[in-house]
């Protein structure tokens, strides 16, 4: 279980097929408890993504991810663009001048993701946010040796329908507070999406 330049090409075309699938749904989630862009934002972000790197060639998987990172830190938008960008600067820093990604680089990468969504939104677990899906990800990868790459989707979709549960106190969802509860968190879900299209690209 490797990562190499074309799967991480094909985990950001999985992604945004995921996240263009569920545009309206994740807009939809962001119509209860925020201002109805989620969908919007990521889809538009991510297509920008796939134009930005598709035909461009790269030495390293950090080379590509630095690329994703600066596209979705400029074109998402909102409260998910400059995390998400974040986070990807983080991966890309992470796996620098590695050609070949293995799976204790994935574990210190998404931890070192999931570290600067935290700083770059002063947010912690629990709070209703997409940390919600990164974090039970990155326990994952530090509690287990993980082979078959399916448990990254199971933890994630977990996560995200774990947020349902949940009061929001960081970000627009916030503003409901109490009223916040029961719905699941928009960035949870396009988070889930991105593990998702990880876990498939592992497979591969
Ligand atoms: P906006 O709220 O600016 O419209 P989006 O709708 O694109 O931005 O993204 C909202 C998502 O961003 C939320 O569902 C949540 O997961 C995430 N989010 C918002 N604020 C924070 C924060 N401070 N820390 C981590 N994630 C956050
Ligand atoms: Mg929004
Ligand atoms: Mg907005």
């Amino acid at each position: 279980m490797k990562l190499q330049v074309n799967d991480i090409r094909n985990w950001m075309n999985l992604s945004n097929q995921l996240i263009q699938e569920n545009k309206s749904y994740l807009t939809e989630l962001d119509q209860a408890i925020g201002d109805s862009d989620h969908g919007i934002n990521m889809a538009r972000g991510f297509q920008e993504v796939i134009t930005k790197i598709q035909d461009q060639s790269y030495s390293t998987p950090s080379d590509m991810l630095k690329d994703v990172a600066m596209t979705l830190m400029s074109k998402v938008g909102g409260a998910a663009g400059p995390l998400y960008g974040t986070a990807f600067l983080k991966l890309s820093m992470a796996w620098k001048n590695k050609s070949e990604i293995q799976v204790n680089d994935i574990k210190d990468g998404l931890q070192a993701g999931l570290d600067g969504i935290k700083q770059r939104g002063k947010a912690t677990s629990g709070e209703k946010t997409m940390i919600d899906v990164w974090d039970p990800v990155v326990q994952l990868f530090s509690e287990n040796d993980i082979t078959d790459p399916s448990l990254i989707e199971e933890t994630a979709k977990q996560a995200m329908n774990n947020t349902k549960d949940l009061k929001a106190t960081k970000g627009r969802a916030s503003y409901f507070k109490e009223k916040s509860i029961d719905n699941i968190d928009p960035g949870s879900a396009s988070s889930y999406y991105i593990f998702s299209a990880l876990s498939t690209s592992l497979q591969g």
